[in-house]
């Protein structure tokens, strides 16, 4: 062995030829941390000081080549400042560059996945080999920077601008048959030939069948377009990654302008203009909430492997109503493997249940996605019944049936009589409280709430309800087949609205108070959108529907009286009682058909303003910011109020929830995160601005206390 580090280990394979793995001993990952890239240069020091060095062969022995840099060292560096981030990258680059400069033929060998530095270290190397169901990419515009280890020089002076743009700006990771066609690796393998071809590979460099000497001059060299060549390909680019990537997420566009910037380059001064494009894109506002987002999720999903730790998994499921949701759970757990019983006391409601899951399923297989197969498999997962009769080998339960606290605990306290001890029941209520549905229970503990969000298979948040009797392991099993879905669960304490509905109903009280003191709906819609939501305050009004919207505020309201109860009548009230119930009946605040691909699209009403009279006010201008003000300011109380009342336990799930449930701009980091960006006690500061318009504008005495101390919710 001719080093044996903690992540790094070198042997020689023959005289000469050397194999330098990367194989974490502390992790089950290999990631670019700051040990792994001490141990790079000394690897790299240590084999350029062999004087019989012929080839080298980089490969891991851990499922995957290398997952990238560890972002958790990212918020450190990245609030240093540039001058520090520059240095940073120059070192790294330092490293890099004198693995393509070693004096012999170095091939990488991808496994798993090479993502983000892990592939920047790959395209240092002359050849890559890569095993067939490995994946390679530059997803570093996900978190709001580009890659800056070289990617953005090698990349495309390997595969082309156009194909290097599309990679790098699109983040997305990269098949090795598309990898191989654009040209970024240069053979695919099997897994298991992956080490013996990448051998094979370098014994033919030695053989002196490749000019080694002009690859390297290839990836070093200005990009080979002319002017007019460069100009149409960055141009055309711009307009539609701008288009794409949305005024919010600046990485794309300024990894493009550094691509172009560098073109007529040769490699150490490209890497320096990357370097400087980097160090200003990672001091950016937005950069800090992507990464920040990225280590939130990272936190839940640990969380919920724990939960998957404790608990079997879900081999039958069962849903009860075959309606919007209990037909999106039941296409859910089918195409995800999951056998499930789908039940209605509706034949109609079936057959409606079984069409939408294969409309799906049709769209996946138009795609590409699916294959006719699979699509049989997963269609033939869904069983549907009007009976109890297979419900005996049945693990856990969906309820979806309408939302009536009588039905539901008469329909829960009936199917349990069907189950095998040990099945986990739960309900997919949005407002109905866990506890009080269990009372009619046998086994309480065996039941907790799972809420699923409309439409099913788009949104990836499952709220786990904890009731006051259910145990750790109902929580458990539940958070496991949510994991099966593909859903992110999170894991929060009875309360009315849980905890997603419970914030989002104060934004919507500042909405309609807005209306009351005369602001325009379409002006709001359109500054919220500007604020980065999927769609304004009114639009999701009408999504949701107007009629759960009416059904969930009074549930809220009794909830929390204090602040939520209703002053007077409403524009919400008003819509309902007109029954103009929101996309669902055509009518809402908008008015919707359906355009030519079935979606609906929203028209202004005219008579809008005559139904709505008495519960608007005279109308009156508004400043953007003070309708941000009085939209954000009671939602990020609420979300405080969460976290304080112990409904769920960390920031980042708060966070994290907002952002899967109900589309919080990520570029925001969250409710939370926003909180911090602002400085709480410049958050105070403009809520009392506000306070005279009731308590959902009054911080609490803790965010007071944590104001005056500086604190923050992430470290
Ligand atoms: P829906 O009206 O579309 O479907 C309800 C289905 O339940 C109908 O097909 C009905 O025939 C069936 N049903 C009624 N009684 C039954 C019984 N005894 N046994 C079996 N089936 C029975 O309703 P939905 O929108 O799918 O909502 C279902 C549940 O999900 C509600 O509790 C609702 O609050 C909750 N939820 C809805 C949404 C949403 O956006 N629609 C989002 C989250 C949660």
């Amino acid at each position: 062995m001719l080093m044996e580090g903690k992540t790094i280990q070198i042997a020689a394979i023959e005289p000469g030829l050397y194999e330098l793995v990367f194989a974490n001993r502390d992790d089950s990952v290999n990631k670019l941390d700051q040990a792994t890239l001490g141990e790079l240069q000394q690897a790299i020091g240590t084999l350029s000081a062999q004087p019989e060095l012929r080839g080298l062969l980089i490969r891991s022995d851990r499922d995957s080549f290398i997952v990238g840099a560890d972002i958790t060292e990212f918020v450190g560096l990245f609030s240093a400042g540039p001058e520090e981030i520059a240095t940073a990258l120059q070192q790294m680059n330092a490293v890099i560059n004198s693995i393509e400069d070693l004096p012999c033929p170095t091939v990488a060998a991808v496994n798993g996945v090479a993502l983000g530095g892990g592939f920047e270290l790959c395209l240092a190397c002359d050849y890559r080999i890569m095993a067939s169901d490995a994946k390679v990419g530059l997803p570093e515009v996900k978190l709001g920077i580009y890659p800056g280890w070289g990617g953005t020089v090698r990349l495309p002076r390997l595969i082309g601008v156009d194909n290097a743009n599309e990679w790098i700006c699109g983040g997305n990771e990269q098949r090795a048959d598309t990898a191989l066609k654009a040209g970024a690796v240069d053979a695919v393998v099997a897994p298991e030939q992956l080490r013996e071809a990448g051998l094979d590979l370098l014994h033919r460099c030695l053989a002196g069948e490749f000019d080694i000497q002009a690859r390297r001059a290839e990836k070093q060299s200005p990009i080979r377009l002319n002017q007019i060549e460069q100009m149409m390909a960055f141009e055309s680019a711009k307009g539609m990654i701008g288009a794409k990537a949305g005024p919010h997420y600046p990485a794309p566009m300024a990894a493009l302008k550094t691509i172009q910037t560098h073109a007529n380059m040769a490699r150490d001064a490209a890497l320096a203009v990357e370097a400087k494009g980097f160090a200003k894109l990672a001091t950016n506002a937005v950069t800090p909430a992507l990464v920040g987002l990225f280590l939130k999720d990272q936190q839940i999903k640990r969380t919920g492997k724990r939960h998957e730790a404790d608990a079997a998994p879900v081999r039958q499921a069962a849903v009860l109503g075959a309606g919007i949701m209990g037909g999106g759970i039941a296409y859910q757990s089918a195409s995800r493997g999951t056998p499930i019983l789908m039940k209605d006391i509706n034949e109609d409601a079936l057959q409606l249940g079984l069409s939408e899951a294969s409309k799906l399923l049709n769209k996946q297989l138009a795609r590409g996605k699916l294959d006719g197969a699979k699509m049989a498999a997963s269609l033939a997962r869904i069983r549907p019944t009007l009976s109890y009769g297979d419900f005996g080998n049945v693990d856990l339960v969906v309820e979806a049936v309408v939302e009536n606290p009588a039905i539901k605990q008469s329909v829960l306290a009936e199917v349990e009589t069907q189950l095998p001890e040990g099945a986990i029941l739960t309900s997919n209520t949005s407002t109905i409280s866990i506890t009080q549905l269990a009372q009619g229970l046998k086994r309480p503990e065996n039941f907790c709430g799972m809420h699923f969000f409309n439409p099913v298979h788009r949104m990836p948040l499952v709220e786990v309800i904890r009731g006051e009797h259910s145990s750790e392991q109902a929580i458990a099993r539940t958070v496991t087949y949510a994991r099966a879905l593909g859903k992110t669960p999170i894991v929060v304490n009875d309360c009315p609205g849980f905890l997603v509905n419970r914030v989002l109903f104060p934004y919507f009280a500042g909405f309609t108070a807005l209306l009351r003191d005369g602001a325009d709906y379409r002006q709001i819609d359109k500054v919220m959108e500007g604020f980065g939501w999927p769609m304004g305050p009114a639009h999701l009004l009408d999504v949701v529907g107007i009629d759960t919207a009416h059904h969930a505020g009074s549930v809220l309201a009794e909830g929390f009286p204090d602040r939520m109860a209703k002053d007077g009548e409403t524009p919400i009230d008003r819509l309902y009682q007109q029954q103009r119930l929101g996309q669902k009946n055509g009518q809402g605040f908008y008015t919707y058909e359906l355009d030519r691909k079935g979606k609906p699209k929203k028209s202004i009403d005219a008579s809008l303003p005559s139904l709505l009279e008495g519960v608007v006010g005279p109308a009156r201008e508004f400043s953007d910011e003070e309708i941000i003000a009085r939209m954000m300011i009671p939602l990020c109380i609420e979300a405080v109020r969460c976290l304080e009342d112990g409904i769920v336990t960390t920031p980042a799930e708060v966070d994290m929830g907002l952002i899967y449930g109900i589309g919080f701009p990520p570029f925001r980091g969250g409710a939370l995160f926003y909180i911090d960006q602002m400085g709480l006690q410049a958050f105070c500061d403009l809520a009392d601005q506000y306070s005279g318009l009731g308590k959902l504008y009054q911080p609490t005495d803790t965010m007071r206390t944590m104001a005056a101390n500086s604190q923050t919710y992430f470290g």
